[in-house]
């Protein structure tokens, strides 16, 4: 009885030394270990339980105390013991993530929207709050809707006017459009007036590139068509647009002009914005600048598209959207918004 209070007592201290020598981080698993070889259902423990048939049944309670007392604090050691590695490893990982608060931030760099996107944005938003919507077509058009349709025939002297690039070298038939008007015609072919459009869009020129000229490009076009559409609501119409796009205090003059598809044409002036009309080396010491080309729709238009010309009428117009944001913002080279340098994009 002696020997087996003895043995449980030394047992004890084994134990416990044992489980007092666990405290790297990588003996998790030894902590396990030491759990099997105490308390396991081969353990120190099972084989003293099975010594307990030899010990007088007097002394078998106190032995159980004993017994019991060592799983007991065998197993508030174990757990102890385990919380201490588990945060341990909390406080490894923790260390691992330290950052330094005081460092200098890491600047985001947020994209843009591109100047002319946002020139196209603007002047597009203005016309839909004048009741317009917007209208889209194909940038590789047939000839029709590029010329025939707009009143320009093959021989016509106003084809100069466009250097084309055709894309079809055979028949001559397919091209680059060479101004969103083609859209004019695709809208009102499908449907009957009223209809009040305006088509942003990018169009193409056979060109030489310089600082004034490129052969890509940005237009926005506006049709109305509807009984009793005159000049002077074209006259209302463009000249509110300048003062929203340039300033109130703009003059605004309508200038004869021609194109084929309208008649009578004009272009619109406004009084330069870079010296006030004083005159300057941007409006060629004439104190104007040209913003846009406009017009009456010409019937000869509506006969393409059925529309008879004693019921409706209608005014077109047409504006460079780069010309537009280089008079705005005093660009003075259209290259500059094609060149994708992001120290020029990133003005605007
Ligand atoms: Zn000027």
């Amino acid at each position: 009885m002696d020997d087996l209070k003895n043995k449980i007592k030394s047992l004890k201290e084994e134990a416990f030394s044992d489980l007092n020598r666990v405290d790297q981080l990588s003996q998790l698993k030894e902590l396990d270990r030491l759990r099997i070889k105490y308390m396991g259902r081969k353990g120190a423990i099972q084989s003293i339980m099975k010594g307990l048939k030899s010990v007088d049944p007097k002394d078998r309670p106190l032995i159980g105390r004993l017994v019991n007392s060592f799983k007991s604090e065998f197993g508030a050691k174990y757990e102890e013991k385990r919380e201490e590695l588990r945060q341990r490893a909390e406080q490894e990982r923790l260390g691992k993530e330290w950052i330094d608060v005081t460092l200098p931030g890491v600047r985001q760099r947020s994209g843009k929207i591109h100047i002319i996107q946002q020139t196209l944005d603007e002047i597009s938003s203005i016309f839909k709050g004048l009741g317009f919507s917007v209208a889209d077509g194909p940038e590789i058009e047939s000839d029709y809707y590029n010329f025939d349709a707009l009143n320009i025939p093959k021989d016509h002297p106003a084809r100069d006017m466009w250097d084309t690039f055709y894309i079809d070298d055979q028949t001559d038939r397919t091209v680059l459009r060479t101004h969103t008007s083609p859209v004019q015609i695709r809208t009102m072919e499908r449907r009957q007036p009223p209809v009040r459009i305006i088509v942003p869009g990018r169009v193409y020129r056979n060109e030489a590139i310089d600082a004034s000229h490129h052969a890509v490009f940005y237009q926005v076009e506006g049709l109305y068509v509807d009984n009793n559409v005159t000049f002077r609501d074209l006259k209302g119409v463009l000249s509110y647009f300048s003062r929203q796009m340039f300033g109130d205090n703009l003059l605004v003059r309508f200038r004869p002009s021609f194109f084929p598809f309208t008649e009578p044409s004009a272009e619109v002036d406004i009084s330069c914005v870079m010296c006030s009309g004083k005159g300057c080396a941007v409006c060629k010491y004439t104190g104007w600048v040209e913003i846009l080309g406009c017009g009456m729709v010409d019937p000869a238009v509506y006969r393409y598209v059925n529309y008879d010309p004693e019921i409706y009428s209608g005014y077109a117009f047409g504006l460079g959207v780069e010309r537009i944001a280089m008079l705005r913002y005093q660009i003075n080279d259209i290259r500059l918004f094609l060149d994708n340098d992001v120290r020029f994009l990133e003005q605007f």
